[in-house]
């Protein structure tokens, strides 16, 4: 299982997930599609203070 401390608290952060998950991101400089887009996940939220955690699932797809 994956687990991370809260950047902002050091809390154990909570995976979550997105409301019209899966959403998606792609880098400003190129036309959104399935070859350029990425899925964000993993979520994680701090239940301490509500910091958000996303993650790009393809992170290789933002390499210049
Ligand atoms: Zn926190």
């Amino acid at each position: 299982m994956m687990t991370n401390n809260c950047v902002k608290c050091d809390a154990t952060m909570v995976e979550a997930k997105l409301d019209s998950f899966p959403v998606s991101v792609y880098k400003a400089t190129v036309k959104p599609n399935k070859e350029t887009m990425s899925k964000i996940d993993p979520c994680f939220v701090c239940p301490k203070c509500g910091f958000i955690e996303l993650y790009a699932s393809a992170p290789g797809k933002f390499t210049e």
